[in-house]
């Protein structure tokens, strides 16, 4: 199994993403993997979701995924209509 340096088993990565949800409200996250056939990267495009398999797209190989990562991403949810904060939360 290719494990890039980053990826975290499924239960810890779970956890991470709780968290980072629970003390960031506005943010998205993608799930990652790679790919254990070619090593690329891969992200599922639901935003979310993992899944306990994944295609890859260079090699259209299924991975069972064990580990994997995400992608954060920042949105408007939880602003008014000007872009100013109606959720305390910090941006730095
Ligand atoms: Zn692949």
């Amino acid at each position: 199994m290719v494990r890039e340096r980053g990826d975290l088993p499924v239960a810890e990565l779970l956890e991470l993403a709780n968290r980072v949800i629970t003390n960031l409200p506005s943010a998205v996250i993608y799930f990652k993997f790679t790919c254990e056939k070619c090593g690329s990267r891969q992200a599922f495009d639901k935003p979310y979701l993992l899944y306990s398999h994944g295609r890859c797209e260079e090699c259209n190989h299924i991975t069972n995924i064990k580990t994997g990562g995400f992608i954060l991403a920042a949105t408007y949810r939880g602003m008014d209509w000007r872009g100013e904060k109606r959720i305390g939360q910090e941006r730095n």
